[in-house]
């Protein structure tokens, strides 16, 4: 559709690009982006795409904001980077600090690292460790859930939904790890019970992305569902891993899923917006006792991980200036509005044929169909309505940034229920 259009290094690099999720066989020229600004895309020959997607959930003030630039900029010609093995510098120090008190409880401790799925393997490491530590090396299985996501590297991966998840392939590789529904009515708790209870000795942790299950298919569930999980870890000795690279900073409602439940995890995990939506960092915060089980005179009680670029400053100085912007403006509250905007935007795809049903939490939309549609063609429809929207799986999402005005919500669910209203009107 663009090929005529394409500028040259769009062309010249297609020979040598290897591209994510994607089949490369029969795969469309991608778009080509050339400037971002609030939730616009402007791509190369003029038009200009509002987006839904807030770029893989990260741009959670919309692109460019001038806080964010500003503070990148200024840390970008004082030092770009130095490495954190013997060195400090003010915006780590800085950022741990205010991430720590932002956390639930006393996630007191953080680590950094360059992406969000590092972010779960330090996760996986920790928890080994501090019941190796404690003398319980037996404890080397984690519990994950269906439907769940944690990444995309190898025990990532293994915590990953090995049905529905992307990894199907080298499940047998894979450490073998425990999967079950999330526990949403009282069979599913106490199949959970049963299972902590049968593996008592042998479970190291386990691992939930709090309230939504983000790229396993935007499934919500309660708060106390997630209280009951927190309830039984704890119960069974096993540590509590928060995943909240999708649903931390605002994008539930709240600072943090867990908030909403009042539950604080033994460790916790952010990336994604945790630069507000700039470039890659992510963390992994750890309670004082899960911190406390790393201390000692021996060499071997401590953490032997660290990432070249771990707590880059310029990504530091961007997160710093993403929760300045948290704490000076009402996410939280456009957060709020925005599930109101997303749900009523949303409703009338209830009665399209096919649907199977219609959600939203925060700033979270969600169209879910029985059955998958065909994605690249929906995704074909949306770009020529003017609107960046990316459906996956059996579901059509929204997840704009959090500073999306009703008029860009209005646009999107209106495209939305546009596209899909014209799919279902022609035979199937
Ligand atoms: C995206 C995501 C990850 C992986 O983060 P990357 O930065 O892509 O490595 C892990 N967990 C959840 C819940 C995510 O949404």
């Amino acid at each position: 559709m663009t090929s005529d259009r394409a500028p040259g290094w769009l062309r010249d690099g297609w020979p040598h690009i290897w591209l994510p999720y994607t089949q490369m066989q029969t795969a469309d020229l991608p778009q080509a982006a050339v400037s971002t600004e609030g939730t616009r895309i402007r791509l190369a020959g003029g038009r200009t795409l509002i987006d839904g997607m807030a770029s893989w959930w990260t741009a959670c003030h919309g692109y460019n904001h001038p806080h964010v630039i500003a503070a990148m900029t200024e840390q970008l010609q004082r030092m770009p980077h130095v490495m954190f093995g013997g060195l400090a510098h003010e915006p780590a120090f800085v950022l741990a600090r205010r991430l720590a008190g932002l956390a639930p409880g006393n996630l007191n401790r953080v680590f950094f690292s360059d992406s969000g799925s590092v972010a779960v393997e330090v996760a996986l490491k920790m928890a080994l460790q501090y019941h190796y530590n404690r003398g319980e090396s037996r404890r080397t299985k984690f519990i994950a859930f269906h439907h769940g996501y944690h990444g995309d590297t190898t025990g990532a991966m293994a915590i990953t939904d090995p049905a529905e998840g992307m990894h199907r392939l080298f499940r047998d590789l894979l450490p073998q790890h425990l999967f079950i529904d999330i526990p949403r009515d009282p069979d599913g708790v106490e199949k959970l019970r049963a299972l902590l209870s049968d593996e008592a000795d042998t479970i190291a942790g386990i691992i939930v992305e709090p309230l939504v299950q983000g790229a396993g298919g935007m499934k919500f569930h309660d708060a106390d569902v997630l209280r009951d999980i927190a309830g039984y870890a704890r119960h069974f000795g096993a540590l509590l891993i928060a995943d909240e690279i999708f649903t931390g900073f605002g994008r539930t409602g709240s600072m943090f899923a867990c908030d909403q439940a009042r539950v604080v995890p033994d460790i916790m995990c952010v990336g994604k917006a945790l630069t507000g939506g700039t470039i890659g960092l992510a963390a992994t915060l750890a309670t004082d006792e899960v911190y406390e089980a790393f201390l000692g005179a021996a060499e071997t009680k401590a953490l032997m991980h660290g990432p070249t670029y771990m707590a880059n400053p310029l990504a530091c100085a961007a997160a710093n200036a993403s929760l300045d912007l948290f704490e000076r403006e009402d996410r939280l509250g456009q957060a709020k509005m925005l599930e109101r905007l997303l749900a009523d935007g949303l409703a009338p795809c209830r009665d399209l044929p096919g649907v199977e049903e219609v959600r939203a939490k925060g700033a979270i939309g969600v169209v879910e169909f029985r059955r998958k549609p065909d994605a690249p063609e929906l995704r074909r429809q949306f770009l020529e309505e003017g609107v960046w929207i990316r459906p996956f799986g059996n579901i059509v999402y929204l997840t704009p940034a959090l500073t999306a005005t009703a008029e860009d919500v209005a646009t999107l669910t209106g495209v939305i229920i546009k596209v899909l209203s014209a799919r279902t009107a022609q035979p199937a």
